[in-house]
């Protein structure tokens, strides 16, 4: 049996190396290194995959969200709503901006943020929310954008772990994760579901406005070269990384199919137990299973992961400490108990193998031995 990792990207790179090394090497011949041909096709093709009509190459997916609260002018003071049980980065941006990040409670099932717990986290401050698509499955952005409207707010999809998945809204448009709000972000780190081999993300948005603030920012604030408009940043996507996102972007939907059989093995497997929870479907979206997370009920997590990992298992907790909890971030507002959904599944989430080249052996393999666990 070849070795299990969370992450194959080895195999996954064996499988398209010819078009891969092919697409590097014309970088390199062409020595177009930044802002290449290969950032323009690639952006170009990302846009009619998604049905976006723009998209903004950055360096990676926390750039993207900083970037797209500067371009929204938010201010010092301004509030902005985020869950608390997500990576840092979502969090991290508001904060460093000098924004007020206020968080709040996700649902059980979903692990996506609680449309009820924002609408109690509004003032007369609140700016904008960051929905998070975690896991691969996209928030209730019906509820979010009808919350967002009422009450004057921008919406900034963080669909770092989502790209490719599609929300089926109630009036019957089916749009694709980080194309619902005003701006959508997303990063290629090379473990995400459409990853590079090194830093990566991109902006999109449908606002010709925002997109020239935000292709401003991206280079400087400067829209004409050495005319600085916008305080900006340096932030780019080089001519290697698109050019080998070009071509994987041409495998996502096939690569989503690969998680999701991963997932439907998981789920047959794990369905019977009273111990695990398997990962809740989200009927108004399709899941691109970023990640294969089961909710453990009665049995010691840490003790699993232990003998997970010594059958070679690797088995990971995203995420141990919800944000308000983190040193950086505990203030007088949070205090432990605050967001009881996320502070249980912080304690009982545990996330399994999950990639696009996962085979049969390896997969009964991992089913077996969590179920071993589970059943002594
Ligand atoms: C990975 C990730 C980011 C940050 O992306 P980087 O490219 O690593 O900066 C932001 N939000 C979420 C939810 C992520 O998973």
């Amino acid at each position: 049996m070849r070795s299990i990792s969370m992450v194959d990207l080895k195999s996954q790179y064996e499988n398209i190396k010819p078009e891969i090394d092919t697409a590097i090497q014309q970088v390199i011949n062409s020595t177009a290194f930044i802002n290449g041909p290969s950032v323009k096709e690639f952006q170009a093709e990302l846009e009619k995959y998604l049905g976006v009509r723009h998209v903004i190459p950055c360096a990676n997916g926390t750039d993207a969200l900083q970037i797209s609260m500067m371009a929204l002018g938010l201010k010092p003071g301004d509030e902005v709503i985020a869950p608390s049980f997500t990576f840092i980065a979502t969090a991290e941006v508001i904060a460093l901006l000098g924004l007020t990040p206020v968080l709040v409670d996700v649902d059980f099932d979903t692990f996506n943020v609680d449309p009820e717990a924002i609408k109690r986290a509004i003032t007369s401050k609140t700016r904008a929310i960051v929905p998070v698509h975690l896991f691969g499955q996209c928030a209730d952005m019906d509820a979010i954008m009808q919350i967002a409207a009422e009450n004057n707010l921008f919406v900034i999809e963080d669909t770092a772990q989502a790209i490719g998945a599609e929300f089926h809204s109630i009036n019957g448009e089916v749009k694709k994760a980080g194309t619902i709000g005003n701006i959508g972000c997303t990063s290629f780190f090379p473990s995400k579901n459409l990853g590079c081999y090194g830093d990566g993300g991109a902006i999109f948005t449908d606002d010709d406005n925002l997109a020239v603030k935000l292709r401003s920012i991206v280079n400087h604030g400067m829209t004409v070269r050495y005319y600085h408009d916008d305080i900006g940043v340096n932030s780019r996507l080089d001519s290697i990384q698109a050019a080998i996102l070009k071509v994987k972007l041409k495998y996502l939907d096939k690569y989503a199919a690969a998680r999701n059989k991963v997932a439907d093995a998981y789920d047959k497997a794990f369905s019977g137990s009273s111990k695990l929870k398997i990962p809740s479907r989200y009927s108004r979206s399709t899941h691109v299973f970023h990640q294969y997370t089961l909710v453990t009920n009665g049995i010691d997590r840490s003790e699993l992961q232990k003998f997970l990992a010594a059958k070679n298992i690797p088995a990971m907790i995203y995420y141990p400490v919800p944000i308000h909890l983190q040193k950086a971030y505990l203030d007088s507002r949070y205090m432990p108990g605050d967001f009881p959904v996320t502070e249980a599944l912080s304690h009982a989430v545990i996330s399994l193998p999950m990639h696009t080249e996962l085979d049969e052996e390896q997969i009964n393999y991992i089913t077996s031995s969590v179920l071993e666990f589970v059943n002594a």
